[in-house]
């Protein structure tokens, strides 16, 4: 393979802890590359999330390199050929060169290889086809620089066949279209995308909702998934999440506010239902405990909220909610749905009455009742109550003293 490019020195490829690991393989005679995501965000300027390497070497004999050299190596996906280093509490996921011997649609068997490009081949696109030595000699079998200059998303060889041996595929297609694609997305790759979909089900809810998370989070997420429920792709996933233009308009507001997207956020905005629906999304998805919550309690609001500028109706709002981070979520939801030109100054202050939670703490509690004199039982829990309600009524504004002397009031009124 003929070098295609030369990739700048990029901070993470010339650390020390990248060296170290380049260094513990090459005293082995073992070639490697950095290879996938790393190399196409590299030759894109985008952040690097993670570094993958490959390597001829098998797994065990990578462990065996790695741990002469003093790195730690963990036997993360051994049956694969995958090992995950260490290195200077960074990690690096090392696999070793591999093909596809038999895929079901969901697994594949693998054999190992020595060949570059034969592991080339059974990645899923030409843009992640892509592998860099640590010295920057960049290698593209498939055409993916190309592809990344037009922002063109393509299979590595026939798409119909490459989504018949997984069919996370079509939602990996989907998924990098939102983020690097341009323009008119590759018709044969979504012809086969149309066809396989009723495929979809057999894929499990953490994979389908890896990649639809991550779709989720493109700045045109609203128009791709458009696009997957123009060709009858969501119909097999999420039947309920079809309000694309709430997505629309919160991820509007999330860039005028310069807010970091959230795909529960956002997935709450594109459901179009309520609880059952949430919860069948929830399920299929396979959302944490917590994840669901926050999605049910973001499509059933605990509160109606409104991006309003009274302060005081914010305040009790983010009291009955309790959850600053939810308060805040509520908010973006609702300018979401409101109608009409949105006043985002107004937005961004109502926003900031988060800030408040911790102060919006009523400042007695049951015991002061009863060393006043209430009896413990019912009339605590209700006189306090009542109490609150005034408090929250004034604002949030008055402190023990005042609350104090409501209380001796109240009891004064009570029958002896
Ligand atoms: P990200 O930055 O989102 O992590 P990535 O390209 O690193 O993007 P991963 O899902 O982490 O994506 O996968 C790493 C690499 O493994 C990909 O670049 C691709 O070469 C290969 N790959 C991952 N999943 C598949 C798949 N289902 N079929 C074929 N190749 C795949
Ligand atoms: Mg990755």
């Amino acid at each position: 393979m003929t070098v295609a490019a030369r990739l700048s020195p990029q901070p993470w490829m010339t650390a020390p802890e990248s060296r170290a690991v380049f260094a513990a393989l090459d005293a082995g005679g073992a070639d490697a590359r950095f290879v996938g995501g790393c190399v196409r965000d590299a030759w894109l300027g985008r952040p690097v999330k993670d570094i993958d390497i490959a390597t001829h070497a098998p797994p065990e004999r990578v462990m065996d390199l790695l741990e002469a050299a003093g790195i730690r190596v963990i036997p993360t996906g051994i049956a694969h050929g995958t090992v995950t280093a260490l290195c200077g509490g960074k990690p690096y996921e090392i696999t070793t060169l591999r093909r596809d011997v038999e895929t079901d649609g969901r697994h594949a068997r693998v054999e190992f290889t020595d060949d570059w490009v034969e592991d080339a081949a059974r990645r899923d696109l030409t843009m992640n086809a892509l592998s860099c030595t640590p010295d920057g000699a960049m290698f593209d079998p498939f055409g993916g620089l190309a592809d990344l200059a037009a922002g063109r998303v393509r299979f590595v060889g026939e798409a119909r066949r490459r989504i018949e041996e997984d069919v996370l595929r079509l939602l990996r297609f989907f998924r990098f279209h939102a983020h690097y694609g341009r323009g008119e997305p590759d018709a044969e790759a979504l012809a086969a995308c149309r066809e396989l979909a009723p495929r979809l089900p057999t894929l499990s809810g953490e994979r389908v909702r890896g990649e639809l998370f991550r779709l989720l989070t493109a700045p045109c997420a609203a128009a791709v998934w458009r696009l997957m429920m123009g060709q009858g792709i969501m119909a097999h996933l999420l039947p309920e999440a079809m309000d694309t233009g709430r997505l629309d308009r919160l991820i509007a507001v999330e860039r005028d506010l310069g807010i970091t997207p959230d795909p529960t956020r956002r997935l709450a905005a594109v459901l179009d239902s309520d609880r059952p629906g949430a919860l069948l999304a929830a399920e299929a998805l396979r959302l944490s405990n917590h994840e669901r919550d926050r999605l049910l309690a973001l499509v059933e609001p605990p509160v109606a909220l409104a991006p309003t500028d009274d302060r005081k109706a914010l305040r009790q709002g983010l009291y009955r909610i309790g959850d600053g981070e939810l308060f805040g979520d509520l908010l973006l939801i609702a300018a979401a749905i409101h109608d009409g030109p949105l006043d985002l100054t107004a937005l961004r202050a109502a926003m900031s009455v988060a800030g408040d939670l911790p102060n919006l703490r009523l400042p007695i509690a049951g015991r002061d009742l009863l060393e006043l004199g209430i009896p413990r039982g019912p009339a605590v829990g209700e006189m306090l109550k009542r109490i609150e309600g005034w408090w929250i009524a004034e604002d949030f504004q008055p402190g023990r003293d005042a609350c104090l002397e409501v209380a001796r009031g109240l009891i004064g009124e009570r029958p002896s």
